[in-house]
């Protein structure tokens, strides 16, 4: 009966998943507007340097304001940017976006403070090198290149086509550190921390949130930290909620965190009330 009814695919397209393809090109639809109506928009959230509690670095993190639906969260659309393609053109504006803003900060800032951006594995595979339009950005507002971190994951690391490396290793070499994102969560973790001359990895939330309650993960999260360092790779630890997980993360020499614990991701008139007291 199946195969019968295979020609006519249709019968399988059930009332469910019609409304599930109905919303999701609705979705599709906004998102393809989102850009060009400015509903897109940064928070930012702050990275201190554990030891001294000096407030170092600021995550840029997407957010869109839909005028129906409110703040949505990346989790609820990036996926969805990265299948259409819209991710190309909302990864310059980020860019654009972000260091406009630390052009303003710039006054405030302290001379070794970092932004930090993340990245899709499509904006590297792109042939137009957008990527590597930051540097233009950057130059615009007499910033220096030391003052950006490029966030990659693993995904990008592992793609060995598209002149990947070549990219990486142009944005190393005039100044940009590379950060790895969400270590700890992969398979080829280990083997992708040699791949590339990698400034900064940053642990999982889901690895640091176990940490106080689970020696297993504890012990995992103090051997990436001592295999970053004789790499010489500093570590940011990502998600931390708890004194006991600060704690147990300074025991272990870890360089940097951010998390609840210190500060949510904030608007950046916020930030910069931040950056004040500091
Ligand atoms: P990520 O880069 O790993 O960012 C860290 C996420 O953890 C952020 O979620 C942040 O809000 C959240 N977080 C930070 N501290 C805590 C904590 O103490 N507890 C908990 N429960 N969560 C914490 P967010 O902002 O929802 O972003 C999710 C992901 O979306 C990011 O993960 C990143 O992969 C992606 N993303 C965000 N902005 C961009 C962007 O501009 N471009 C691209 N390609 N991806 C982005
Ligand atoms: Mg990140
Ligand atoms: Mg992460
Ligand atoms: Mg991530």
């Amino acid at each position: 009966a199946a195969k019968k009814k295979g020609k006519n695919s249709f019968e399988y397209f059930t009332p469910w998943m019609q409304q599930q393809s109905r919303q999701r090109s609705g979705l599709i639809k906004e998102l393809r507007q989102a850009l060009g109506q400015q509903q897109f928009l940064l928070h930012y959230q702050p990275v201190f340097e554990l030891t001294t509690g000096q407030l170092t670095k600021a995550e840029a993190l997407l957010r869109w304001q839909h005028p129906a639906k409110g703040i949505i969260e990346p989790a609820d659309f990036i996926a969805l940017c990265e299948e259409t393609g819209i991710i190309i053109p909302l990864g310059s504006w980020v860019f654009q976006q972000a260091i406009r803003q630390l052009s303003l900060w710039q006054p405030r800032l302290a001379p070794d403070f970092q932004l930090s951006i993340n990245t899709s594995l499509l904006q590297f595979q792109d042939k137009q090198k957008d990527i590597l339009l930051c540097l233009n950005n950057l130059k615009h507002y007499q910033l220096s290149t030391k003052q950006l971190i490029i966030e990659v994951t693993e995904k990008t690391l592992m793609d060995s086509h598209h002149n990947i490396t070549e990219k990486l290793l142009a944005l190393q070499q005039a100044g940009i550190n590379v950060a790895l994102d969400d270590f700890g969560t992969g398979y080829s973790a280990l083997a992708s921390l040699t791949r590339q001359d990698i400034s900064f990895i940053k642990i999982d939330r889901s690895v640091i949130h176990n940490i106080a309650a689970s020696s297993a993960d504890r012990i995992l999260c103090e051997a990436i930290i001592a295999m970053a360092h004789k790499l010489s790779i500093k570590v940011i630890a990502e998600g931390i909620e708890t004194e006991a997980q600060k704690q147990l993360l300074l025991d272990a020499g870890c360089d940097y965190g951010q998390g609840y614990l210190f500060s949510p991701p904030i608007p950046a008139q916020s930030f910069q009330l931040l950056l004040k007291q500091h």
